[in-house]
């Protein structure tokens, strides 16, 4: 018989049937795992049991517990009662159960949990008998009943909240705590005909009925909705199914004595090592967890009770050296004896995922890599966010914008519109495209998809383990909590402080890094990299595990290589030194027709596209050379040492000229209002324009082909390069130069016009009497190229991919039109996973890419691959790149981050495996007769100096 249950002391033999701790938290799920574990470590955990992953996949298929399971809960029950001394459903000594869902990954509050079942109306009587607290117990028996109704039979909070809410008016009550034994048994009987008359029949008395329909209603929750909704945004499999842990209850609401809370065992917004928690004494659970009362920081316990402070403290420590990461206990205390309910990996903030991976891995406690694998490129993405500017929120308390302090939840800057309930912030960022901020005085599962569609979350009651400050954590999604100078009125729609007042869809400015809440736009800033030191030294750890020589085995060759390099695409010095003090190793793509729209050069290149003759393209070329030389040396200072691929002219010409359609009414009112002043020139412009009209610009006279139809361009282009690059030479700087040609698509196209370019290279080098390696290569962005990469290899000294291209004409898909068009709905449909401009697609442009890989190197066996597109900085693409053997990716600047991460995170996750070979002889590649024999000697020399 198939074991469908394992109490807490089972652990051994979970681990024996999965094999592996992973499969333990598979069947067991994460919190079930978690209590085996701890019982197993000694800890105090409440006596119970877990109904496995496996028992729920086969409930949801056939909608009834797989052949065995109930009887294997009713033994375990029998063994439970064992060991507490208690008896389920016996009035004179009962024993209360909890039903709580655990998933393999912690969805926190996306699915069901029921508390205090076991109680009816005579082990209520019984259990007053024995406690001696009616108060207490009648509190228990309508938890019970609500969160049946509630959990169990879906009805709506607001079947219970009403009439309690009614009660407490009637009787001029504020908080629940002036409620006496006597209302509650009083609400208890009316609960008890709500119940009724919403579900249809009698609140059960059976109590292991009530335990059934507990586990059904945990079982079920994994489909609900807010489930679906959270494993849909977190990339959760559908299929896990989650476990049921049926646990004794332990009562934190026993008097002044008991007590519950939750902890992180290191603070989860900024990972400083500290304890950070909340607690409240004579209270249950979902009493902290909800943030509805507010909680005690955890360090008052220490006085209010020492022995249980300290107890909790050491095992706390200890679960944390034993999971080797931050811990997020919840406890309860009864009666003076602690109790562990759950530990689990807490949730964190970018900035405290880095801080704890980097000190847990600096106390030994995790491996360096393991250090890198914990943060994740998102994390390093969200560091990298802007943040309000500094100087402006120092004004603000003076102009007035300042609003309130609450609890830096999640730390980040949002700016949006203010909505006060979580449907309409969600209809306003998704239907009417708006940055909208959520405000609520707490949040609750329900609201959860509000938070997710929102740039930010403020709320006016709970602390730092409140609900909204968890989720918002998890997500990344800036929030502060607890700024109670707030008053929320959800009727009027409006929250005011003294005498500010903000109306729904008025802007605020949420500051999650310092709990600051400001009316109006705030300005940003980027954040500074330099100051984030435990992230300079996780990218330090990720570029050493980048440049071991043998992370990883070469594609078809099989030998030990190191793993990938990260560039930048990078226009001017500028963004080159940004690249630099970001970790590039080099510019991938250095786009020179940036440079042609200056304000002041783009007037010279108009006239050169205008001109009639060679001699007047070439005067005006002569006016751009030093511009141009100007560039290329400011990046060559930059990138001292490290390559610089300089892209020559790409786009097509029509691109630097004025508007056609602006310039057509320019000529028409001229002629309308009859004024002759230099309208003929603007005549003569719009028929040059109208000349270079193509249908198809993208697939027109553009890359290659121009330098083909024009060659003064690229002739001046790779001219001032070399110049550049020989000054720069003699000025004792390093350089690397490589001159890319955009846009091959036959090899013919580079025998045409490569020895044009290489022979002004010579000359140049020759006149300045510099000497530096170079080389001449190609990008491979036409699907022809890719198929021919072994003849383009023949010129090409490198091969960087543009992926922008590659992806459109792969798919034939227009990179300006088609994300407005249909993607969106190719993605909701299906039809498209991901978006293919964002994310490679593997399975057509990733197989050209690896074609034209393994075809260049078998011309050219060292032949420098890369990547430019917009591909470069996405870390899926980055995990492609290293598997088909790029030597490096590029990307914008402010992805170089997170492109070191991914490239770390890649080597790790494919590491070289056992023996790898070594080619016995390098072949060298055939230099192309075209070369010079100075440029084959040198060549020659590179290729040998490369493994
Ligand atoms: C590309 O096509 O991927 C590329 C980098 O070039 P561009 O985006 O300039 O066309
Ligand atoms: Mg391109």
């Amino acid at each position: 018989m198939k074991k469908w249950v394992y109490l807490f002391g089972e652990v051994a033999e979970a681990e024996k049937y999965t094999g592996s701790w992973e499969g333990v938290r598979a069947l067991l799920g994460g919190k079930g795992a978690g209590l085996l574990d701890m019982t197993r470590a000694g800890v105090p955990v409440p006596p119970g049991f877990t109904v496995t992953t496996e028992a729920c996949n086969e409930f949801r298929k056939t909608g009834k517990f797989p052949a065995g399971m109930w009887d294997q809960v009713l033994t375990a029950m029998k063994s439970v009662e064992k060991q507490t001394g208690k008896k389920f459903g016996d009035a004179n000594n009962p024993l209360l159960v909890s039903c709580r869902s655990g998933a393999k990954f912690s969805m926190p509050g996306m699915m069901n949990t029921i508390l205090n079942i076991g109680l009816n109306d005579e082990v209520a009587e019984g259990m007053i008998k024995l406690t001696n607290n009616p108060r207490f117990v009648w509190d228990l028996y309508r938890r019970l009943i609500e969160m049946f109704g509630t959990t169990v039979f879906n009805l709506d909070d607001e079947v219970f909240e009403h009439p309690l809410a009614e009660y407490k008016e009637r009787k001029g009550y504020k908080v629940d705590t002036d409620m006496t034994a006597e209302d509650w048994k009083e609400l208890v009987s009316t609960y008890k005909d709500v119940f009724k008359r919403h579900v249809g029949f009698d609140f059960p008395q059976d109590v292991y009925k009530q335990l059934e329909l507990a586990t059904k209603a945990v079982f079920e929750s994994w489909n609900g909705k807010r489930a679906i909704a959270y494993r849909n945004k977190e990339g959760i499999s559908h299929d896990l199914g989650t476990a049921v842990n049926i646990v004794t209850m332990v009562f934190g609401n026993m008097g002044n004595d008991s007590g519950t809370g939750v902890a992180f065992t290191r603070n989860p917004s900024t990972g400083e090592q500290e304890m950070m928690g909340d607690y409240l004494l004579n209270a249950q659970g979902e009493d902290v967890v909800a943030g509805i009362r507010n909680a005690d920081p955890i360090e008052h316990l220490q006085s209010q009770m020492p022995k249980v402070y300290k107890q909790f403290m050491d095992i706390s420590n200890k679960l944390e050296k034993h999971y080797k990461d931050m811990q997020d206990v919840e406890f309860t205390i009864e009666r003076g004896k602690l109790w562990m309910l759950q530990t689990r990996n807490g949730k964190r903030t970018a900035k405290s995922a880095v801080k704890i991976a980097v000190d847990l891995a600096n106390e030994g406690l995790i491996t360096k890599e393991e250090a890198i694998l914990r943060v994740t490129p998102e994390n390093v993405d969200a560091l990298l966010h802007p943040q309000f500017d500094a100087e402006a929120m120092m004004n603000a308390e003076k102009d007035g914008t300042f609003l309130a302090k609450g609890v830096n939840a999640s730390p980040g800057a949002a700016v949006g519109q203010v909505y006060f309930d979580a449907d309409t912030a969600e209809k306003m960022a998704k239907e009417d495209k708006q940055d909208t901020i959520m405000v609520r005085p707490f949040t609750k599962p329900d609201d959860v998809h509000g938070m997710i569609a929102s740039k930010g979350v403020l709320t006016s009651e709970g602390g730092a383990t409140s609900h909204a400050a968890v989720v918002a954590r998890q997500f990344g999604i800036p929030c502060v909590v607890g700024a109670s100078a707030i008053k929320i009125n959800l009727e009027r729609r409006v929250m005011t402080v003294g005498e500010t007042v903000v109306k729904e869809g008025e802007w605020i400015s949420v500051d999650g890094t310092t709990g600051k809440v400001f009316v109006g736009k705030m300005p940003m800033t980027s954040p500074s990299l330099e100051q984030q030191t435990e992230l300079l030294t996780l990218l330090k750890w990720a570029d050493d595990i980048c440049a071991r020589k043998d992370i990883r085995v070469a594609p078809v060759k099989g030998y030990p290589t190191r793993g990938l390099q990260v560039w930048a695409n990078a226009d001017y010095p500028k963004d080159a030194r940004r690249a630099r003090s970001y970790g590039a190793v080099g510019i991938g793509l250095c786009r020179t027709e940036h440079m042609f729209f200056e304000p002041e050069r783009l007037p010279i290149v108009q006239r050169m596209i205008l001109s009639h003759t060679s001699e007047e393209r070439t005067a005006a070329l002569d006016e751009l050379l030093p511009y141009q030389r100007k560039d290329f040396d400011g990046l060559f200072e930059a990138m001292d040492g490290y390559p610089v691929i300089i892209r020559l002219i790409d786009p097509p010409l029509h691109e630097f000229m004025p508007d056609e359609e602006k310039l057509l009414e320019e000529v028409i009112t001229m002629r309308v209002k009859g004024e002759s002043d230099g309208l003929a020139d603007k005549e003569t412009l719009l028929n040059a324009i109208r000349g270079m009209h193509e249908s198809n610009p993208m697939m027109g006279l553009r890359g290659v082909r121009l330098s083909i139809a024009m060659p003064e361009i690229v002739e001046m282009q790779v001219r001032a390069i070399f110049e550049a690059a020989a000054d720069c030479t003699l000025r004792s700087i390093v350089v690397r130069p490589e001159v890319m040609i955009p846009l091959t698509g036959t090899v013919k196209e580079l025998e045409w016009i490569q020895p044009r370019l290489e022979r002004i290279a010579s000359a140049v080098m020759g006149e300045k009497k510099g000497k530096f390696d170079y080389k001449f290569g190609t990008m491979i962005e036409i699907p022809r190229a890719a198929v021919t990469a072994a003849e383009i290899a023949q010129h090409a000294e490198f091969f960087s991919f543009g992926t922008n291209d590659l992806t459109q004409m792969t798919y034939g898909y227009s990179r300006d039109d088609a994300e407005r068009n249909f993607l969106i709905t190719y993605q909701e449909q299906g039809i498209l996973e991901k978006n293919p401009f964002q994310t490679l697609d593997r399975n057509g442009v990733g197989k050209l890419m690896d074609w034209a890989i393994a075809e260049g190197r078998k011309t050219r066996p060292n032949l420098e691959v890369g990547i430019c597109g917009e591909h470069g900085g996405d870390p899926s693409s980055i995990e492609w790149c290293h598997l088909i053997g790029n030597n490096y990716v590029s990307c914008s600047p402010f992805r170089v981050p997170i492109a070191r991460l991914a490239a770390a995170h890649s080597a790790l996750r494919h590491r070289a495996q056992g023996k790898v070979t070594t080619p016995k002889k390098k072949v060298l590649a055939k230099i192309p007769k075209t070369r010079s024999k100075v440029t084959q000697k040198s060549a020659k020399k590179k290729f040998a100096k490369v493994k």
